[in-house]
């Protein structure tokens, strides 16, 4: 079986953990070479992640 898209991707095990995470990503300050702004619900793992999407961007 092969990996998922998101297979490099930090999963979370749901919203809120995501949100979470963003929280402090932002939290912390120092920029990150990925601005993460937003959690989604993963299609492929059922976990979620950040992006840096915009909303309107099809998600892998
Ligand atoms: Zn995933």
């Amino acid at each position: 079986m092969a990996d998922p898209p998101c297979a490099p991707k930090i999963r979370y095990r749901d919203r809120i953990a995501a949100l979470i995470a963003l929280e402090s990503t932002r939290r912390r300050g120092h920029r990150r070479p990925k601005n993460e702004v937003r959690a989604y619900r993963c299609r492929h793992c059922a976990g979620w992640h950040l992006t840096s999407q915009p909303k309107r961007t099809k998600e892998n």
